[in-house]
């Protein structure tokens, strides 16, 4: 099988990469999912960007370097900052359609944001987004989209990418192209608690590890703080944008605790808010209160939220909520320059997989969905660049079947993982998990036979071991990156 360009991953960052490489030739997408998937289309709150009179580049860059505790590259920040009004621009284009009212968008602040600045579409700002790129998707003709196929490795030799690996149902697919785009996203799913969905697996960081990828920063995992404390591991998420209208964090004595620990309160950068939220549920249970704003307006600002949650038995205008922290958002990844290029010829990296360095330590709520359609964006500019795809290479096809031994422990590393390398680690926690992990890692390489289940916990066991060593290798404590022994 052969294309022009391969796309992995049909989040906002793949959608907007085959988008993007359309124009010049043939698009193969792939998702091991529908078309709309991943956690694209559960973001809630919106995307940042400098489109408001009362706002700046230089505030919004402040902002971002800030959230990452400096640790950010500011090249690349600055590049994004700058080109939030186009990505908007572009949006628009595909025809997405942001809240606005006569005077002009309707604009949300979110924690450590000095602006409102928050372009959102109510409270489904990401389905909304992905909905309208998939729709441009489906209808272009030199897009051809599979769904429920799931990408396995690149097709390297010499450090250089000829394709892709996918398994479809039983069989093993090669497919030979001009570029390979990964846009995979996240690992949440390494962590016992998570918003992430189910497939956010980390395959995309595992096999870019084992094709030789440069991959840094992944100690730095964020956790949001407000998470729906309800019995399932993908925890429905209580966006930053409720804390940014004015809701109160409380103690079970129905205290607000969080100025204790930070002067700006509800509205501290997610790392603070998290880790203080972790502390107090050392006393009892910790709950969002956003009763004071009234049914009216949180019918009308967060109709989603306030539909799900009544399905869950809680009415935002007259109940506590209760909440935890959950893992979220990845910020380190697959290293990639300006234009989305890796280390490996011809594979590029886009969205939550990659690491440009615009997040540093921790991002800045509503950057992701920003950082996702900014840096697709650039492959037009390196396209021309693209060598013809090869007319034929042999890559070794690996046997369908493998094992089902492993299952169970699925449950235990996502445990060993919260406890030990989660918002608040140790050293010794840290290395224990480590031997654990490296046991797994180690005999789960052997099995050389593929199958979808199987192939994702070895990933998330690659990840999980991959997440501790960059841990174990920064000694102090950095952002998202907190540590207490040392
Ligand atoms: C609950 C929640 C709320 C959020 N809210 C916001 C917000 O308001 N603003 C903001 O900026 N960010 C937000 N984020 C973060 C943001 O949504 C993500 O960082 C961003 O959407 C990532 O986009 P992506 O395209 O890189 O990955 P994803 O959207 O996660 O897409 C990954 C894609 O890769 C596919 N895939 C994965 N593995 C394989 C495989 N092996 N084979 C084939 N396909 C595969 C998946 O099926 C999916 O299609 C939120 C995240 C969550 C979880």
């Amino acid at each position: 099988m052969k294309t022009d360009f391969i796309v992995i991953g049909s989040g906002i960052a793949g959608l907007a990469s085959a988008l993007t490489l359309a124009d010049y030739g043939k698009v193969l997408l792939v998702s091991k999912e529908n078309l709309v998937s991943g956690s694209s289309r559960l973001a809630q709150g919106g995307i940042a960007a400098v489109v408001g009179e009362n706002d700046s580049f230089r505030s919004h860059i402040e902002d971002t370097i800030t959230a990452g505790a400096a640790y950010n590259d500011l090249s690349e920040v600055r590049f994004l900052v700058e080109h939030g009004p186009s990505a908007i621009e572009w949006l628009e284009e595909q025809g997405v359609n942001f809240d606005r009212n006569e005077q002009g968008y309707l604009l949300g602040q979110e924690a450590a944001h000095h602006a409102r600045r928050i372009l959102h579409i109510t409270d489904f700002t990401g389905f909304a987004i992905v909905e309208k790129l998939a729709e441009q998707v489906r209808r272009h003709t030199n897009i051809t989209y599979l769904e429920n196929t799931f990408f396995l490795d690149f097709l390297v030799e010499n450090n250089c990418c000829y394709g892709a690996q996918f398994l479809q149902w039983n069989s093993v697919i090669n497919c030979l192209s001009r570029s390979t785009i990964l846009a995979t996203g996240g690992l949440g799913q390494i962590y016992q608690w998570s918003t992430n969905p189910f497939s956010a697996t980390g395959d995309g960081i595992a096999a870019a590890f084992r094709a030789g990828a440069k991959i840094k920063d992944l100690e730095f995992i964020q956790f949001h703080p407000t998470a729906l404390e309800y019995n399932s591991p993908v925890l429905f998420l209580l966006s930053e944008a409720i804390r940014g209208e004015g809701a109160y964090l409380v103690n079970e004595r129905g205290v607000r605790f969080v100025q204790e620990y930070d002067s700006r309160g509800e509205l501290s950068p997610r790392d603070i808010v998290a880790r203080v939220i972790y502390l107090e549920q050392k006393q009892g249970r910790v709950f969002l209160d956003i009763r004071h704003k009234g049914k009216v307006f949180l019918q009308e600002r967060f109709p989603n939220i306030y539909a799900y949650l009544l399905n869950l038995g809680f009415d935002m205008a007259t109940d506590l909520l209760p909440v935890t922290p959950a893992a979220h958002y990845l910020c380190g990844g697959v290293v990639i320059d300006i234009y989305g290029r890796t280390n490996i010829t011809n594979l590029f990296a886009f969205g939550e997989v990659s690491c440009s360095g615009v997040h540093g330590a921790n991002r800045l709520a509503s950057n992701s969905l920003l950082e996702s359609v900014v840096f697709p964006r650039q492959l037009m500019k390196v396209v021309g660049d693209l060598p013809k795809v090869v007319e034929e290479k042999e890559f070794r096809i690996p046997e369908f079947g493998g094992t089902i031994q492993y299952s169970d422990i699925k449950k235990e590393l996502q445990k060993i993982m919260w406890e030990k390398v989660g918002i608040v680690r140790t050293k010794e926690g840290m290395l224990s998990a480590y031997s654990q992990l490296e046991k797994w890692d180690e005999e789960m390489q052997k099995e050389q036979r593929v199958n979808k289940s199987f192939v994702e916990l070895k990933n998330l066991v690659t990840c999980a071991r991959l997440v501790t060593e960059s841990a174990l290798r920064r000694e102090k404590s950095l952002g998202a990156h907190y540590v207490v022994d040392r």
